[in-house]
């Protein structure tokens, strides 16, 4: 594939991570998605830097997405710990 072709990115490779932390019931799946063809990583868009167990997050630059999850029925417990934040200034560095 040369740069002129735009890529359809039509087949991905996704990674899975579960992560289980010993003192809370949270676990967390930790994606990531390449494509195949042109090998790109996959940005995954509108979610919040950080790691808590409230919402889905994601890293610095969108190339992982954090899904927070517990068994269904079940509250938060033991030590819940996480962080959210914003980055400044990144959008207008060259
Ligand atoms: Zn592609």
């Amino acid at each position: 594939m040369n740069a002129s072709t735009q890529c359809p990115h039509s087949d991905l490779h996704f990674d899975l991570n579960h992560v289980g932390l010993a003192d809370t019931n949270v676990h967390y799946l930790e994606i990531k998605a390449r494509c195949k063809i042109c090998e790109k990583p996959m940005v995954f868009r509108g979610l919040p830097l950080g790691l808590t167990p409230y919402h889905p997050t994601g890293e610095v630059g969108g190339f992982e997405a954090r899904l927070p999850f517990l068994a269904e029925g079940e509250e938060l417990s033991g030590n819940i710990v996480g962080f959210t934040g914003k980055l400044v200034g990144i959008e207008t560095r060259k």
